[in-house]
Formats: C-alpha cells, structure tokens, sequence
C-alpha cells in the first residue's frame, strides 16, 4: 500500500496490515509460537529491559495478533489497537488498566449483559464506583458526573432496542471534565461507525460478532489514540494474560478481508426484513433505525453509514406469542450469538437478558414479547418465508 494515500474502507479491510515474510506469501501467515530466541544473552537482557524493541513471549506479542491490530487500528482512525481472548476480556483490560479504587465510572444502562455484572458486581468489589444512565438523554450523564468520574462507557446502537447515543455530544460532555468515552462499536463496526472520528477515545470489540462474522471464534479488541492509555493497557493484558491466540487472530484478519461488504448486505437484509415486520399484523412494534419510524432515525443516518444487521420487534402476546414464533421457525438459527453469517431469532427477556431484574427490564422496554433477529446473509425472501410460516403456525 502506498502509505501517503487515502484509501476506502473496503480497500483498507483487504490489504491494511499485511507485512510478508521474506517467502512472499499472498495470505497471512500464522505464527504460532509461544516465544522467540535471541541471538545473544545480551539481546535477551536488552528485549527484557525494554532498551530493544522485539518479539519476547506471545503473552506479550506475537505478530499474527500484531497483523490483525495494524489493520483495525487503520480501519477505526486509531492510532493502536490491543487484541485480546474475548470481547469481556477488552472490557475487564480497558476497566483494570486504566481505573483504580476510588475512580466513578458512568454507563449506558443499556449494554451487554456480561458487562453489566462486571460493572454492577466487580468493579464495585474493588472500590469503583458505578452510576448506570439512560444511553439517549445527555443530560442524565452530565447530571452523573462526579469529582472521581474517569470513563463514560456505552453501547450504540443498544441490544436489542437499538436506541442510538450522541457520540459527539456524549464526547464533548466527557471531556469537559476530563473523562474518557469508550464505545462498543461491536453492533456497527468500523465498516457503518468510527467513534473515534466523532470523538470517542477508545473504542471496544467483541470480535466474536462481526469482525470474524462466521461464528467461528471468540475474541476482542481495543483501539485508542492515547499512547499513554495503550502502555496501561498492554500491561494490564501481559500481566493479567487474557492474549489473543495467533490462529482466532488469522481467523479475525480473513474475516476483516470481507467485513465491508458483509456489514452492506447485513444491513440492506437487515431493512428489508424491518420493513415487512412493520406491516405485520402480528407485530405491534419494529426497532431498527432504518425505519424513519425510528425515533433517532436521523442521528444514526448522521454518525453511521448503515444502520447494522439487529432488528427486534415486538410480538402481539407476550412471551407465549414470541416463544411459539421462535419455536416454529425452521431456517432461522435458535441461539444467543449474533454477527453471524447465519440469521440468528432470540428471546432477549428470558435468555441475554434474563439475569436483569423484571423491573429495570420492563424500564429499559425489553417486554416479554420482544424478539430479536441478527439478520445474516440468507436470500431475505427466505428469511422472510421463514418467518411468515412461523407467524402462521404460531397464531
Ligand atoms: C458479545 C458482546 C460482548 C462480549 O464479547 P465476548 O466476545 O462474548 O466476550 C461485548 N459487547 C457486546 C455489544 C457484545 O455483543
């Protein structure tokens, strides 16, 4: 690549990151090694007193993992990305690298569940103290912030209501007091959103969803612009060992070489899928952001370039009418994940979201009738067949 060009994403997720050995290999190599000799046991002190730069062990590096974290590094606007074993794993690193005992953190209430016990049980646990808010309403997280607050956190767009935040707004709000913004950018990827372009300082992955988009691997990553961040970061990850391993970082790379044009055919499925559900008679509520129904329908047309592969909808009768769809459907995939190239059908109040207590589900909109499609790359109108006999036979 010429490196004083600017080049499209499409162009960036097949060929940022590549650095061949001298075999001249055209795909990626794998490197799968747990460490890396010296010459000397002089360079061996010089790489461990950090005097060299260098491959030491793959807790620390390893340059398969470094090959995926070039090339999403280049695809967020970032200036560096740190992978890791899981998207919980991001979230556990960026929380213990950067915060300490006595530090406030600020988040949506709407995130993923797993995040949330961390948030709610962990953190608390080790002195941070935690204040959930209300992802689309400003002035709830400006109203939060305390002398200790450190970091924003938030999910956009939010599972499975897909509510859209203000990423510039909720930036210039953060950073008037000195506060980080980290975003889960694992709904739009950097192919529909950059949050780092709209003022985010870090962003996070689970690459388990689309970034691989085969539901072949866990992983995670985290991208940002500080310097001083990823040193606390990196540390945080090879002394706490949570690495990525150099196969799923392979796995991630081929899986970035098609992540745009899956992400378009994602959401143009996603859309038509949306639309059909809101002539529904079954179905007394669709959300998905491409509908101008949507009521951030134009924000998220303003900060992303798609509005993603999740529509949920709710079903006329409650938990019976949205288990008795599921149940009945017969291409469509039973399962938690998304980001598949597989639709997905799922009962967020009884499965992702179950652990939340009734009350601040019912607050958060997530009834007993909401269903959720991860719309993958079948034929839509199969899909749509799917779903249109399941909706019979459930009635
Ligand atoms: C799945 C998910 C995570 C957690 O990622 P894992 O790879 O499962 O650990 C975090 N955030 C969001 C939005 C997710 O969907």
């Amino acid at each position: 690549m010429d490196k004083n060009k600017q080049y499209q994403m499409e162009t960036l997720g097949v060929r940022a990151g590549i650095d061949r050995t001298p075999e001249g290999e055209h795909s990626h190599a794998i490197f799968p090694t747990s460490s890396y000799i010296f010459d000397s046991a002089e360079q061996a002190a010089a790489r461990f007193s950090g005097e060299e730069p260098g491959n030491i062990y793959s807790r620390f590096t390893n340059p398969t993992v470094r090959a995926l974290q070039e090339k999403l590094t280049v695809m967020e606007a970032g200036a560096w990305t740190e992978c890791t074993a899981s998207g919980m794993a991001a979230i556990n690193a960026l929380c213990w690298g950067l915060l300490k005992a006595g530090d406030h953190v600020v988040s949506s209430r709407s995130i993923f569940g797993t995040i949330n016990v961390l948030f709610e049980t962990y953190l608390p646990r080790s002195g941070i103290e935690i204040t959930f808010v209300d992802l689309t309403d400003p002035d709830a997280w400006r109203d939060a912030i305390q002398d200790n607050t450190k970091l924003f956190f938030l999910e956009t767009p939010s599972n499975p209501l897909t509510e859209i935040a203000d990423i510039k707004l909720l930036a210039s709000i953060a950073h008037e007091r000195d506060i980080l913004l980290a975003v889960d950018n694992c709904f739009c990827t950097p192919a529909l959103q950059r949050p780092l372009t709209l003022g985010a300082d870090i962003v996070v992955h689970s690459a388990t969803k689309y970034l691989d988009g085969q539901g072949r691997c866990i992983g995670g990553a985290i991208v940002g612009k500080d310097p001083a961040l990823q040193e606390e970061i990196h540390k945080y990850i090879k002394t706490a060992g949570p690495s990525m391993s150099p196969f799923n970082a392979w796995v991630f790379i081929k899986g970035l070489e098609t992540l745009v044009i899956r992400m378009r055919a994602h959401c143009e499925h996603a859309l038509q899928l949306a639309q059909w559900l809101d002539q529904h008679p079954q179905v007394n509520h669709v959300f998905y952001p491409g509908l101008e129904s949507h009521p951030q329908h134009a924000l998220a047309k303003s900060q992303q370039v798609g509005f993603g592969g999740i529509v949920s909808f709710e079903v006329e009768g409650g938990r019976a009418a949205a288990w008795a769809l599921i149940n009945n459907t017969k291409l469509l995939s039973i399962t938690g994940n998304l980001g598949d190239v597989k639709t997905i059908i799922t009962h967020p109040a009884t499965t992702t979201h179950g652990r939340v207590p009734e009350e601040s589900r019912l607050k958060a909109g997530i009834t007993e009738g909401i269903v959720r499609l991860a719309v993958g790359l079948e034929a839509p109108h199969d899909i749509i067949a799917d779903l249109e006999q399941a909706f019979k036979a459930a009635k």
